[in-house]
């Protein structure tokens, strides 16, 4: 962020810390049962054991340690985070060693998440010691890190990290690879490109996922987050849709927005540049892809001008889950949003079109 009220330019990188007073309202009404208010993806629903995660039948998610470097306002996470940089963060032992084990059961389960908190803030021992036990399991052939460490904390990425980490990334056996966010342009600094550099000099790949927000859903901001993401060396990867949280409302884009962003900006990039594809993340369910038709569709419009969305749950492999139904915030409320941040709304006429 910048240090004094600048024109602008961080202004999406203040909105990712910087909670709405609706937001803080809320969260503080829960104090008691946020676990359950705020679950919104259904993560006590998909968690087969403490600390798992899994949606789709190959891959899983664990949550070994319980802090961030920063707290995002939009994370479907925040709320089983205590603290910043929490000294209680860790997973007690038992807790770790009975997930570990869950892997040699569910041999089909090859592609690991390791994920929010975030697993850098960890000693380097300790993430050692889990890629260690996770490199035992056969089935295993890739580990994802998921970190916001090279964007808030990038001298984290010490050579000793690096070589934790990247002994366990064997080309032809097993990947290690870093999935960071950074979530516009203006977070990209030389500290950023040093630690990224790094990463993949020891032969591992950075991939970014990033939240669509009103705050960077202005044309051409997300365009110039890929451009200059492929310029320091980090594969653009997913876009998420906002997801519908109450909490976060004030953040939300409506689906037509995303998909109008990938098909008029981001067209305008070279191939390389725009690789990463636009999701929702459905309940219960996860990853949508918003491109695919197949995956939803538009089934109805509101009064009010939101539509209605139906997501199928067709990708679902584990246990049956009824289709999801999302009311979309309203396009034209959107646009009065866009020009109340100085856009003109008129270069944004043809999203009626996109659904
Ligand atoms: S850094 Fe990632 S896991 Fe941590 S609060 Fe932000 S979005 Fe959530």
């Amino acid at each position: 962020m910048d240090r004094h009220l600048s024109i602008g330019y961080d202004h999406a990188v203040r909105a990712q810390v910087i909670p709405p007073p609706e937001y803080v309202d809320k969260m503080s009404e829960h104090r008691r049962d946020r676990e359950i208010v705020f679950d919104f993806m259904g993560e006590h629903d998909t968690s087969p054991v403490d600390l798992i995660t899994r949606r789709y039948p190959g891959i899983a998610i664990l949550k070994p340690f319980n802090t961030c470097s920063q707290i995002c306002v939009y994370c479907q996470r925040n709320w089983e985070i205590d603290e910043v940089l929490d000294p209680k963060a860790m997973a007690p032992k038992a807790l770790l060693k009975n997930a570990l084990s869950w892997f040699d059961k569910h041999k089909s389960v090859g592609d690991i998440l390791i994920t929010g908190g975030d697993p850098c803030i960890m000693k380097d021992s300790a993430l050692g010691a889990i890629l260690e036990e996770l490199a035992k399991r056969e089935q295993i052939y890739r580990i994802r890190i998921g970190t916001r460490t090279p964007v808030v904390l990038p001298m984290r990425w010490t050579d000793k990290l690096v070589e934790t980490i990247s002994r366990f990334h064997q080309p032809g056996r097993r990947e290690i690879a870093v999935i960071t966010h950074f979530e516009h342009a203006y977070e990209i600094t030389p500290d950023a490109l040093e630690a990224v550099q790094k990463i993949r000099k020891a032969g591992m790949g950075v991939y970014n996922q990033e939240v669509f927000t009103i705050e960077k859903s202005r044309r051409f901001e997300t365009a110039k987050l890929r451009l200059d993401l492929r310029s320091i060396g980090v594969d653009p990867y997913y876009v998420f849709n906002m997801k519908g949280k109450e909490e976060t409302r004030r953040y939300m884009v409506p689906i037509a927005r995303i998909l109008q962003e990938r098909k008029e900006e981001a067209r305008l990039l070279p191939g390389l540049d725009r690789t990463d594809e636009p999701v929702f993340n459905v309940p219960k369910l996860g990853k949508n892809h918003l491109r695919a038709w197949q995956d939803h569709r538009l089934v109805m419009i509101l009064p009010d001008g939101s539509r209605v969305y139906e997501f199928h749950p067709w990708e679902k492999n584990i246990k049956p889950v009824p289709p999801y139904n999302y009311i979309d915030v309203p396009i034209y409320d959107y646009l009065e949003e866009l020009a109340i941040r100085g856009e003109n709304i008129r270069e944004y006429r043809t999203i009626w079109f996109y659904y």
